[in-house]
């Protein structure tokens, strides 16, 4: 109601705001807010300045996405300021005011801390900015417009389960095998200051906790609540250390590690690290089942050589395709697509997302998804 009276009194001043309200309503529409609109057709849009602002280059997976977005923004002919803060929450925070500054009409943001913007996005809002929370949920702000990422709770449940197949709990089919343990495992999660580390620990625990409570499964340090395994920064030397300190401690008696639950690759790789300064590796002792998240390219080519186990791969190509997309139907005053409009409440509101859908990959299937998918050449991967 709110947005076709608004839509309604700007028609009267402009032909490009009269479109926008005739194709169904302002780019706010769905989160409810109408203030600032930047919506006004295609002459808006065009050329328009859009900010970009990723966490980190330190993990190939942020360096992916925003060359996908930036490409495909330009493709459009849109213009782009993309900038990396090196997981420096301040260093993102000025970032993020420069693209302000410099005029930008949305900003795309993968956030290093979801609460740490909220100033930020006011300003961005009260000059008519539109703001899309990429990939992490920004919370405790009513201005993010819309969430573009994957199913969190359901990438969690996927290393959970390729966890318990590499231990051979399911089988290939997923079915319980009947094996009655006692199995050891750690846990492992992300860094605290991002939703998403607490969406992937409980879809994990909600297939881990089962097998827990029947014994099947022990986590040997007793570290099981989140707060006790999360990784700040999803650091991967924080993670080695620790892993270190569980092998020097938990398992000086000589017990084994039968698998790890990594919520990323990058931490993976600094678990292997520590697994194998301890005498791991090797054909009389085995790494453990260690799982992982993002199909980076040096943890695939770890699972071709059997030593990380599993990692979930999440197409960055089509996480940038909607957000792009996302972005065009803002500019040009159209109702963007979402998918979901329950889960992700950032504390002041739910934002309306659009989910993508993620996939286990493991030495028996990453040539037929992740290479014949386009997604790495084989050449990348040897
Ligand atoms: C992303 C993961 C990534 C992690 C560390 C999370 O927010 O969803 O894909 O592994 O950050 O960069």
């Amino acid at each position: 109601m709110h947005v076709k009276r608004i839509a309604a009194i700007a028609a009267a001043f402009t032909l490009s705001l009269t479109m926008a309200a005739c194709s169904g309503g302002g780019a706010g529409s769905t989160s409810g807010s109408t203030s600032g609109s930047t919506a006004g057709g295609d002459s808006a849009a065009k050329g328009a300045l859009i900010g970009v602002a990723m966490p980190t280059k330190s993990s190939e997976r942020w360096i992916n996405d925003g060359n996908n977005v930036k490409s495909q923004l330009e493709a459009l002919g849109y213009k782009v300021d993309l900038q990396y803060a090196e997981d420096d929450i301040p260093t993102q925070v000025n970032q993020i005011d420069t693209m302000i500054t410099k005029g930008a009409k949305v900003l795309i943001v993968a956030s290093i801390d979801g609460t740490a913007l909220t100033s930020q996005l006011e300003q961005a809002h009260s000059n008519g900015i539109k703001v899309i929370a990429y990939d992490r949920l920004i919370r405790n702000s009513a201005n993010v417009d819309y969430y573009t990422t994957f199913d969190n709770f359901k990438v969690g449940v996927q290393q959970a389960t390729s966890l318990l197949t590499g231990l051979g709990v399911l089988d290939a089919s997923g079915k319980d095998a009947g094996k009655t343990g006692p199995l050891n495992i750690e846990l492992f999660a992300g860094s605290p200051d991002d939703n998403n580390a607490t969406f992937f620990y409980n879809g994990a625990m909600s297939v881990l906790k089962p097998y827990i409570d029947k014994k099947v499964l022990v986590v040997k340090s007793g570290q099981t609540d989140f707060k006790t395994i999360a990784t700040l920064r999803w650091d991967p030397a924080t993670a080695q250390s620790r892993m270190e300190n569980l092998l020097t401690s938990t398992y000086a008696d000589g017990s084994k590690v039968a698998g790890v639950l990594s919520p990323y690759d990058g931490l993976s790789i600094g678990i292997l690290g520590a697994l194998k300064g301890v005498g791991y590796g090797t054909a009389s002792q085995p790494y453990p089942t260690v799982t992982g998240q993002d199909a980076e390219a040096a943890s695939v080519k770890s699972i071709i050589k059997g030593e990380q186990y599993s990692t979930i791969y999440k197409d960055t190509r089509e996480l940038a395709k909607v957000t792009v997309a996302m972005t065009d139907a803002i500019l040009k005053g159209q109702q963007p697509k979402v998918t979901d409009t329950k889960t992700y409440d950032n504390g002041v509101k739910v934002v309306p997302s659009y989910l993508l859908e993620s996939q286990i990959i493991t030495k028996d299937n990453y040539k037929k998804v992740l290479v014949d998918g386009g997604y790495y050449t084989e050449a990348q991967l040897s």
